[in-house]
């Protein structure tokens, strides 16, 4: 029989996360102060983060030792599952092999948790019992509401209204591990109040939601923040699906050509192809390709300038290089809520811009058939953002098809679509349109570019 599950042992999650900019060729642009904008000082994080995240986000270690708390509760969902998608090769006809390493077990039902466990644990450790976030479609908040579950910390979560209206269920979901989440904007913050006289139907955003809960942390003692994706050390937590991956690779004697993953803010991804571009910057496998792949209504990598922006809307946050669709940007209501943000982690954009990863936008209906397609083969129904990632592994494989060539094809499976009936229901109702962001609507968003 043709095995299509491989798991690793529990004795082999990875003790380590390995760090990229340890060996990056060179040194990511660093992030500056939004008011001095010179850059950014440790003890400027301090109101914010934990120390000891603080160093991560800078730190030039090649591997930072996973806490032994941090792995025992890895140890509920971790190893993940790679699974060789036969079923879907065949349905494809295709003669690549595909691969794909799927997050989705987990209880949150995403790759999220690997990293909101780490976060809580290192502010509980710091003293902390109160955190702040935002959330886009639900995955981050109930995320890092069990893992403020797992170490007894009070989570209060803004979530993107629109999200808050569509996603009913993972608002309950947070409710169960026991954090309050409200809808954002929200009359709770300066932030929140400011756009709702000026637009009291905004359907908010992730950088207005940052903004509502970077402010509370900023504003009381007892409060930190914590960001579900984009900063150093979101991604470097997600290094163990890589790790993972490549060691279980390493076991059937297969190394990808093709790695294919959705990119909201880079977490999920740069956690799978981080332990495998090491590979290409060091000339053991040049070609390797890696895809980045977003939405054509948020096209931060494909449409936006490479430059400083903040990460919040109202201006909070440092400054950090990256590719922008400009910090004001209210993306169109699309369905894949975790891939609407303006900007991108900016070690993907450093590694895009050098040249080592590509990135592609595609519409949602297209996303939709793909993730429907695989769901009647391999089963899983995927979240929306995932289908973006599956949409683009099809191709490659359809491609693959058409010249004759056996490549292999890794896919991220970010997370299941239990909770997103609702946008695979408006899918068949027909209800879903596909949008492309207007060149106008870009630049107007850009104009507000800070000058630095
Ligand atoms: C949040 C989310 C994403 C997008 O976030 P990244 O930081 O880019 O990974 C993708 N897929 C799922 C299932 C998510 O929950």
């Amino acid at each position: 029989m043709e095995q299509v599950k491989f798991i690793l042992d529990e004795k082999e999650i990875p003790q380590y996360w390995y760090n990229i900019q340890a060996d990056l060729p060179e040194p990511l642009p660093p992030s500056l102060h939004p008011g001095t904008k010179k850059p950014l000082m440790p003890e400027d994080l301090a109101p914010l983060f934990p120390m000891e995240l603080i160093k991560q986000e800078v730190s030039t270690e090649r591997y930072i030792e996973i806490p032994d708390e941090v792995r025992s509760i890895y140890r509920l969902w971790r190893p993940t599952t790679l699974f060789r998608a036969r079923r879907l090769e065949k349905a494809l006809k295709t003669p690549a092999k595909i691969y794909y390493k799927y997050e989705g077990s987990s209880p949150p039902g995403s790759h999220k948790i690997n990293t909101a466990v780490a976060q809580a644990y290192y502010n509980k450790k710091e003293g902390i019992n109160r955190i702040s976030t935002e959330t886009g479609a639900g995955q981050w908040g109930s995320a890092l509401a069990f893992a403020g579950a797992c170490f007894d910390i009070e989570v209060k979560v803004y979530m993107v209204k629109i999200s808050y209206n569509q996603k009913p269920y993972r608002r309950v979901m947070m409710q169960v591990w026991g954090a309050d989440c409200i809808p954002s904007p929200s009359e709770q913050t300066k932030a929140g109040r400011a756009i709702l006289s000026r637009d009291p139907d905004c359907p908010g955003s992730l950088g207005l939601a940052i903004s509502e809960a970077v402010e509370e942390a900023v504003s009381r003692e007892d409060t930190h923040y914590s960001l579900g994706s984009v900063l150093n050390h979101v991604l470097l937590h997600q290094t163990v699906i890589g790790q993972e991956t490549k060691k279980t690779l390493e076991k059937i004697n297969e190394y990808p050509d093709i790695i294919i993953g959705c990119v909201g803010g880079g977490s999920n991804f740069a956690g799978m192809f981080l332990p495998f571009i090491k590979d290409k910057i060091d000339g053991t496998y040049p070609d390797l390709r890696i895809i980045n792949v977003e939405p054509a209504s948020c096209p931060t990598l494909t449409r936006g300038p490479y430059r400083y922006d903040f990460g919040d809307e109202a201006g909070m946050t440092p400054l950090m290089k990256m590719y922008t669709l400009g910090h004001g940007f209210i993306p169109p209501p699309v369905h894949a809520g975790g891939l609407r943000y303006h900007g991108m982690a900016p070690i993907i954009c450093h590694l895009l811009n050098l040249g080592l990863v590509e990135a592609r936008a595609e519409q949602q209906l297209g996303t939709f058939q793909a993730g429907v397609d695989f769901a009647r083969s391999e089963g899983i129904i995927s979240a929306p953002e995932a289908d973006h990632a599956i949409r683009a592994t099809i191709d490659e494989a359809i491609k693959c098809r058409e010249s004759g060539e056996a490549k292999t094809i890794l896919l991220a499976l970010s997370g299941h679509g239990h909770v997103d009936m609702a946008a695979y229901q408006a899918y068949f109702d027909g209800k879903l349109k596909d949008h492309e962001y207007s060149q106008d609507k870009i630049e107007q968003a850009l104009h507000d570019l800070p000058k630095v």
